[in-house]
């Protein structure tokens, strides 16, 4: 057993999560008797470098992200781009990241900046929220409630208000929204009349003209209608998620999804019929008993079905879930199994001409990967693109919004949250409107004054 001493450190959580690639924390505590020890001398880098080269020393493994611990690697080789350094060059020998990673990084940093080039100064991603599905699955940690469609009326109200306020103040402060992204739980959880009147809302209250690309989140199969379908691409949607996870009904069942996989089927047919432009699909890696020939099974079947976007994830157990109150060492299990299933899926997506577009690390995920958006045809979710380089202002809305205000001049953010309960954000909404006034429209207006003096 191991016990770490750190000298000069008062907070020592991005050291333990670097730890934690390594080992599992019933591997290390204040009674190990392998004693290491690190001194901070102005650069917690070197620290990092030393912890992982002990520890690969010790272990024989070598993570193949190096040192980096951050979610969002594309936005750390961008910096490094920006300041005329080579990424793929600083990523391995100051990261210590593995040459196929860092190949990758600069491979989707170069497609994003082609495709999606920067955000303009002025624009804004929109995010509506709808924290409502029809059952709860296994391993989710998200806001996701299980309820009638009365009750999900109050909901409603209250987000139609913050829609309200947040569409005139976005107006009058000169935005223009780029993407807007409806995601939750299960925005088709909503009937028909309910998301007419909410899509409604939302187009009479904000300035959609210079709109890119209107994403609606249809993750589960069984909540899709030809009638919603409509209504989504009446009001100008032109990219939907239908997220099997897995085409295995056995899984399916396992992880409590209640949709078959023929209402995935009959969900994609409706949806190319309804002439939606851009089907995403969700995949996830390591779910409970699946092989690697499921998990290649899976993919093919959604290559197949012409899902244009597919995004890869692997399974994340987080706090929260069923999953891990059943198993706590649940993201140690078959680390290598996950890795072999993703690197096979990446060369099935690359040999069908699929492009990876953006990436992002997961906290608590298996086998030290990573979640992958891939795009056929050059249509990348550029809602995502955005979100991952945190270079344009992100107005949320709904319960569990967190709202981002972008300083460029300073190239920092600041949050705003909105409680994640919806009831309390029903019973609050006064309030949330408050902070969104506060935090994010009275802060944009004084980045303006500063800016023009
Ligand atoms: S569909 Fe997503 S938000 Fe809804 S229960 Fe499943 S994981 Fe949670």
């Amino acid at each position: 057993m191991y016990r770490f001493i750190f000298n000069n450190i008062d907070n020592t959580s991005q050291y333990e999560e670097l730890i934690k690639e390594f080992l599992q924390p019933s591997d290390y505590g204040e009674d190990g008797d392998r004693v290491l020890e690190y001194d901070f001398r102005g650069d917690k880098e070197d620290v990092k470098r030393q912890i992982y080269r002990d520890l690969s020393a010790m272990t024989g493994k070598s993570p193949k992200w190096g040192i980096l611990t951050g979610i969002r690697p594309v936005k750390l080789a961008g910096e490094i781009a920006d300041r005329s350094e080579d990424p793929k060059r600083v990523l391995m020998e100051q990261y210590l990241v593995h040459e196929s990673k860092a190949d990758l990084v600069c491979d989707i940093l170069q497609y994003q900046r082609e495709k999606a080039g920067k955000p303009a100064s002025k624009s804004l991603s929109v995010y509506v929220g709808i924290p409502f599905c029809p059952t709860r699955c296994l391993y989710c940690s998200f806001t996701s409630n299980q309820v009638e469609q009365e009750a999900m009326e109050p909901y409603l109200e209250a987000l139609g208000r913050e829609i309200d306020y947040a569409g005139t103040a976005a107006k009058a402060a000169g935005y223009s929204v780029e993407t807007l992204y409806f995601g939750g739980g299960t925005p088709t959880s909503l009937n028909e009349e309910q998301l007419d009147r909410l899509l409604t809302k939302v187009s009479d209250a904000f300035a959609l003209g210079g709109v890119r690309e209107y994403t609606v989140e249809a993750g589960r199969p069984d909540t899709i209608t030809e009638g919603k379908l409509r209504i989504l691409t009446d009001h100008g949607v032109d990219r939907i998620s239908i997220n099997p996870q897995s085409m295995k009904q056995k899984t399916l069942d396992l992880i409590g999804r209640r949709h078959t996989v023929d209402d995935v089927y009959e969900a994609f047919a409706m949806a190319h019929k309804a002439g939606v432009e851009v089907i995403n699909a969700d995949l996830i890696a390591g779910l409970p008993e699946e092989t690697e020939e499921d998990f290649a099974n899976s993919l093919d079947e959604i290559i197949r079905l012409g899902a244009g976007n597919i995004t890869l994830h692997t399974l994340a157990v987080k706090r929260a879930s069923r999953l891990k109150e059943m198993d706590e060492n649940f993201n140690y299990k078959d680390e290598e199994l996950r890795e072999q299933m993703l690197a096979e899926a990446h060369e099935t997506l690359r040999s069908r001409g699929y492009q990876p577009y953006y990436l992002y690390r997961q906290k608590h995920t298996s086998g030290n990967t990573e979640n992958i958006g891939f795009t056929a045809d050059d249509r990348p979710g550029l809602y995502n693109i955005r979100i991952m380089e945190e270079a344009q202002s992100n107005l949320a809305l709904g319960a569990g919004g967190i709202s981002k205000i972008y300083f460029p001049s300073e190239n920092r953010l600041e949050r705003v949250a909105n409680v994640s309960n919806y009831e309390i954000y029903i019973d609050r909404i006064d309030e949330m409107i408050e902070r969104k006034r506060k935090g994010f429209f009275e802060q944009e207006a004084e980045t303006k004054e500063e800016q023009t003096c």
